[in-house]
């Protein structure tokens, strides 16, 4: 097998055909494990040979990492943590020993942007941009791209690697591509004038950014449906897009379908997981772009299809920088489902619905903010944001209060009868209990409390003292 591979960039399916890579794409997947086997394989002993951290990193590995046999074999190589990368990019700034390319071949630089802590620097050769950009462009025909779409990428052009990957892809593709970024004071109404003049059919952002477009194009007198013309739109950086309720509110506000993205920033610029034009919520897990393991969080042991756990990432064919076995932290549940698109990749049933740091315990119960969102926007008074304040008091339970927006007319009753949110406050307090299995408190705010966001939405108050 030819490793690194070399994709010819003037291949293009015929604009009928469901995938860019047919045999890839629907072949049976044992088949499939045989390939991926192949590519494992040369990926890590290529890394083994080229990276000094790999060659610390995996010597007293229990298998031999220049040869491995088995996909059991790979399983059993440690797995690399985001405080692995950091530890070796302060060691050795600023990329760490994983470059495994001559610095003055990295094409761009990347990055993110070390909200959590110290900041994670990516170094990414060209010949790799390349492969992101063949990966994104087979992803984004699942998704239904086609060459005379018009895509809008509507997320910051920064260290954020999302709207790159993006853009790239869909012009390997061979679609127009309106490179917008978002964040700059007042982009968002420029985003509205611009979708209505040009008309994008597609949109790249955020679900969360996606909602404030249309909240902010109606305040401006006009229609996300009628003056608008987004066909669908594809979302990474939040939960939101496998949110059965988010989903459905953005698919109805624009009249457009959605589709699901998004892995790690570690990993994205090769885009793995993956929605298709049919399904409705989750991802297919592009196991050959990107080979995800799900990794028990306790045991870190791997799952068997159809378990809940922490998916566990590796590239395939990255030359500068690869990550192999790398650790995300978040939660999914993953599975086989019968699509109408026909790929026989395994799925992420909802998404990635949580972080393992994210999960909040009440009560003993699992909350997920993303569980909490989806049973806010299905409720008919909900005014469209929320915290979720928590709150301990020495020696006792962690406490979570929801603050919600209500819309404006149900607050405004109480103007006139303060008993008048109640029964609101009731409903609110009731569908969280049955959703979730515990009792929270509930606070109620007028629709526009919360800031609107443009990027990854902020929503968790923690004010538990250690
Ligand atoms: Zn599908």
């Amino acid at each position: 097998m030819e490793w690194p591979p070399l994709y010819p960039d003037s291949y293009s399916p015929p604009a009928d055909q469901e995938y860019w890579s047919p045999e890839l794409e629907t072949m049976a997947p044992e088949q499939r494990d045989q390939i991926i086997l192949g590519k494992l394989r040369q990926q890590v002993r290529y890394a083994f040979d080229n990276s000094g951290f790999y060659q610390e990193f995996y010597r007293n590995a229990p298998v031999d990492p220049a040869n491995l046999a088995s996909l059991e074999e790979f399983a059993r190589l440690p797995i690399l943590t985001k405080e692995d990368i950091r530890r070796e990019q302060e060691i050795h700034p600023p990329y760490g020993r994983f470059l495994c390319v001559p610095p003055e071949d990295i094409f761009r630089v990347h990055g993110t942007s070390g909200t959590t802590g110290r900041p994670t620097v990516f170094g990414i050769g060209k010949d790799d941009w390349d492969r992101i950009a063949e990966a994104h462009a087979r992803i984004l025909w699942g998704a239904g791209l086609r060459p005379d779409d018009t895509v809008m990428v509507a997320a910051v052009f920064s260290l954020y690697v999302g709207s790159w990957g993006a853009l790239v892809g869909a012009e390997r593709l061979g679609a127009t591509c309106f490179p917008f970024g978002s964040g700059a004071p007042g982009q968002t109404e420029r985003a509205v004038e611009w979708s209505a003049m040009v008309k994008p059919s597609v949109l790249y952002g955020t679900p969360s950014y996606a909602l404030y477009l249309a909240e902010t194009a109606r305040q401006m007198g006009l229609d996300p449906i009628e003056d608008f013309g987004f066909r669908f739109m594809f979302f990474s950086g939040e939960p939101g897009a496998s949110v059965p309720a988010t989903r459905r509110l953005i698919e109805e506000t624009f009249g457009c379908y959605v589709v699901d993205q998004g892995s790690m920033a570690e990993m994205t610029p090769w885009m793995s997981n993956s929605g298709c034009r049919h399904l409705d919520g989750g991802m297919h897990l592009w196991q050959d772009i990107v080979y995800t393991e799900m990794v028990d969080p306790q045991s870190k042991l791997n799952l068997p299809l159809g378990e809940e756990g922490v998916p566990v990432y590796s590239h395939t064919e990255r030359t500068s920088q690869p990550m192999i076995r790398y650790w995300s932290g978040d939660i999914a549940r993953w599975d086989m489902v019968d699509c109408p698109c026909g790929r026989t990749y395994p799925t992420l049933v909802t998404g990635i619905y949580g972080r393992v740091d994210d999960m909040i315990i009440v009560r003993g119960q699992n909350v997920f903010p993303s569980h909490i969102e989806d049973v806010l926007r299905s409720i008919d008074e909900f005014g469209g944001e929320f915290r979720l304040l928590l709150e301990r008091e020495t020696g006792q339970m962690d406490r979570l209060t929801v603050q919600a927006e209500v819309l404006d007319r149900a607050f405004a009753s109480q103007e006139f009868d303060p008993g008048a949110l109640a029964p609101v406050r009731e409903r609110f307090t009731a569908e969280l209990r049955r959703a979730i299995g515990v009792s929270v408190a509930v606070e109620l705010k007028p629709a526009g409390e919360f800031e609107r966001t443009q990027f990854k939405a902020r929503r968790i108050i923690d004010l538990r003292t250690p």
